[in-house]
């Protein structure tokens, strides 16, 4: 039985679809996207990777993980100014998606379109409050999950974000290590000690622990071109600020 070209549209509509990776700061949201990403293009699909634009911190043309994996992505402050660059790809991956006002709206339109839509947020504020509108994509998509970190009070599983500089009012604040700790049920309500942006004086703290092995060495980065082209590995140096965490995966290593 042959397809007629209106079915074969149809079919490719079909493969439409959101999928979310909420968790706290550190939980390995933009890991996973990465993962998810990287597989997609194994498997043929045209990708691309939005970040926002404002969010500088760790490098200025790609999204970049707390461990210093990057990879390449198109900045934007509203996702819509990507519309039509984003209606040329199978797969959207976006990054810090509830910093985007249009989040829901864009996702949607994009999964209709028959894209394959991965988001990867903060679904909380430090607050414990819903991040901007991203709760609002919770109805449309086809699969949520919710990652947890490490506590770094107390070492448990950590599923809520907490602010260090707590003195200010600001809730959106970009920001790392320097201001933000993952933390357990028990950790979010127990005191914050460093107010000046200190690693915490607790001994066992895996944040101290971190943020005490700083080390300046190169980085792997890979790119995904889309358009079926192999990832490929590049080394380049990637700036990190002094309490940008590095070396991150040896030093959790020495600490379990
Ligand atoms: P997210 O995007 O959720 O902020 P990333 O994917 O950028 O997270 O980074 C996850 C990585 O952060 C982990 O693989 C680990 O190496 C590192 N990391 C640093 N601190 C922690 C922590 N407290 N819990 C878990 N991972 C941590
Ligand atoms: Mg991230
Ligand atoms: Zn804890």
């Amino acid at each position: 039985m042959s397809m007629t070209v209106a079915s074969c549209l149809n079919s490719q509509k079909d493969h439409g679809q959101i999928q979310i990776v909420f968790g706290p700061m550190f939980s390995g949201k933009t890991t996973e996207l990465m993962r998810r990403m990287k597989r997609y293009q194994i498997a043929n699909h045209s990708c691309l990777i939005i970040k926002y634009a404002k969010d500088t911190r760790y490098d200025e043309n790609g999204i970049a993980t707390h461990d210093r994996q990057t990879l390449p992505a198109v900045g934007a402050e509203v996702l819509s100014e990507l519309t039509s660059q984003a209606l040329q790809y199978d797969v959207i991956g976006i990054d810090e998606g509830q910093f985007f006002p249009d989040i829901a709206t864009f996702s949607d339109k994009m999964a209709q379109q028959g894209k394959i839509v991965i988001v990867a947020a903060l679904d909380g504020t430090y607050q414990k409050k819903g991040f901007g509108n991203i709760l609002d994509l919770v109805p449309l998509a086809e699969s949520v999950v919710k990652l947890s970190a490490v506590c770094m009070t107390c070492f448990k599983e950590a599923s809520f974000t907490k602010k260090m500089v707590s003195r200010d009012k600001v809730v959106i604040e970009i920001g790392g290590a320097d201001k933000y700790m993952s933390v357990c049920r028990q950790c979010f309500f127990s005191p914050v000690k460093n107010h000046d942006n200190k690693p915490t004086t607790n001994s066992r703290s895996p944040l101290r622990a971190l943020n005490n092995d700083l080390s300046s060495s190169s980085v792997q980065s890979s790119q995904i071109k889309g358009n079926k082209t192999p990832v490929k590995s590049v080394s380049s140096p990637m700036k990190m600020s002094q309490n940008a965490l590095v070396d991150v995966e040896n030093a959790v290593k020495r600490l379990f």
